[in-house]
């Protein structure tokens, strides 16, 4: 363990890109770093400070002396809806607008302690999407670590973003290419990535427009990370040994800390336990209801924070789902379904009233780990994907956007723990792959394939395991040393 030698204490604040993906590993983070005895300051949205206040209760961002809540405004119109925000208009917004508040917070901070004894900021803890924040660090002289929260495999991926374009492959000729088969071409020319097709790709290549706002987005910020003390990902070195290898050759400093929650289910019970970060409010009814079932029996269905579907798509996964015949538990977010309500047909809910339960939000790490859970049908979001894998749970992906492509990808042909549902989802297939990873022979080799993965998260938070060793040396060596 890493001891603190400084006069003062360490100071990091910490600040995620404001969505729920985001925010949660930020603050499993940023709960080490208090445990190791770092003063924090957790830097939210307003937007989404309200939310948390009005999800958990009005004293639940209270914090404690050295662990603090502040907030910067997104540069969005404001609202009090309780919804995801638009994400392309969120990540222009932050981009353009936070600098400058943030460059105050970090005064104001520096201001305060010299009347409050709390100690000045020593460094940044940023997510990698919001690099604007690299800017205010180096102004203040301080180290900044990036924390890009998405897979090595899924950042490799958005790197790569200069080549594809450099090379013609996007934006596409035509908007054909989306459905003739040129998404299937093959890219053998990624350092550490094998039989990637073009589709497998983060999604925002999927554009005709040469102005294209998510890939410029992209470019900036991977360019940017260039500029970091070091960068951090959720995740673990045998899982992605062959493209961590091949970014440590063109990154310098580059740490695995995956995953994460096992790192913090180590700290002891302290008040930074009770800190939550869930924007929707938990259903905890499902850890009973899955109390009352048999190990690993039931299929867990949740498509994350950001995800939507069309009302036919919902339609198809409900007559899926139920033709499975399987037990499931359907976490269905309040704004799951584009512009609507999530109407399910009452026949699906009279078939399927016995062996289902539908909830809106869950305390998803629980629901994983509980031992009655035995598929995961997953949008395959980074988190979704890191928490179902420390969980020795398999998956059925049907991936949405962003680099979840990817991550559906190495889920199925790299790890053999997934297989995948086709993005114009149908009825008897949610049925047959829902139902094949729960009995059938593949589904049985995914399953022994999770628990060996499981194994080796364990193995990497262990004391002496790679993702433990590697939070004392991003301490010590970068987060503890001057710039
Ligand atoms: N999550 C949760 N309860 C839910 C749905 C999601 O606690 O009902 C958490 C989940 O554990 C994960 C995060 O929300 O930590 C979602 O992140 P992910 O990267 O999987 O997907 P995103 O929401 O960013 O698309």
């Amino acid at each position: 363990m890493g001891s603190i030698e400084m006069t003062q204490k360490p100071h990091a604040v910490c600040i995620p890109y404001p969505a729920q993906g985001h925010i949660n590993p930020m603050l499993n983070l940023a709960k080490l770093l208090h445990h190791r005895g770092f003063h924090i300051t957790f830097v939210n949205t307003e937007y989404n400070h309200s939310r948390l206040l009005r999800s958990r209760g009005p004293s639940s961002l209270d914090g404690l002396p050295s662990f603090r809540f502040l907030t910067i405004p997104d540069g969005l119109p404001p609202s009090d809806a309780d919804t995801t925000q638009d994400i392309p208009a969120l990540c222009q917004s932050t981009r353009k607008f936070c600098l400058p508040y943030f460059r105050d917070l970090l005064e104001r901070l520096n201001e305060e302690s010299a009347t409050s004894g709390s100690p000045p900021v020593s460094c940044v803890v940023s997510d990698g999407v919001m690099s604007f924040t690299l800017d205010a660090a180096e102004a203040l002289g301080v180290p900044e670590v990036l924390f890009w929260t998405t897979s090595a495999c899924g950042f490799m991926g958005y790197v790569q973003y200069r080549n594809l374009i450099d090379k013609g492959l996007t934006p596409l000729k035509d908007a054909s290419h989306l459905t003739n088969g040129y998404l299937d071409t093959i890219i053998d020319w990624i350092p550490g990535m094998r039989n990637i097709r073009l589709r497998d790709l983060p999604s925002f290549i999927r554009t005709t427009d040469p102005d294209d706002l998510m890939i410029d987005f992209c470019l900036g910020e991977t360019k940017r990370a260039k500029r970091a003390s070091a960068i951090i990902f959720n995740t673990f070195d045998r899982l992605e040994h062959e493209v961590l290898d091949a970014l440590r050759a063109m990154f310098p400093l580059i740490y695995t800390l995956g995953p994460l929650h096992f790192l913090t289910e180590q700290l002891p019970d302290d008040d930074t336990r009770s800190i939550g970060s869930n924007l929707w409010k938990e259903d905890r009814g499902c850890l009973e209801w899955l109390d009352s079932k048999p190990p690993g029996s039931v299929v867990y269905v949740n498509f994350g924070s950001v995800t939507v579907m069309s009302p036919v798509q919902l339609v198809e996964f409900a007559w899926g789902l139920a033709n499975s015949g399987q037990t499931f538990l359907w976490v269905i977010r309040p704004d799951l379904v584009v512009g609507d309500t999530a109407i399910l047909p009452p026949e699906f809910l009279a078939t399927t009233r016995e062996r289902s339960l539908l909830a809106s939000w869950c305390p998803q790490e629980q629901v994983l780990s509980h031992p009655a859970v035995g598929e995961f049908l997953t949008h395959s979001g980074w988190n979704s994907t890191i928490e179902s894998i420390a969980a020795g749970v398999p998956v059925v992906c049907w991936p949405f956007f962003a680099e979840q492509q990817t991550n559906c990808r190495y889920s199925c042909e790299e790890w053999g723990i997934g297989m995948e549902i086709n993005g114009d989802v149908k009825r008897k297939e949610v049925e047959r792959q829902v139902r094949e990873l729960m009995d059938g022979e593949r589904g049985k080799e995914m399953k022994r394939k999770a628990m060996e993965w499981k194994e080796m998260a364990r193995e990497a938070t262990r004391p002496s395991g790679s993702s433990s060793l590697n939070l004392d040396e991003v301490i010590n060596k970068v987060l503890l040393s001057p710039r």
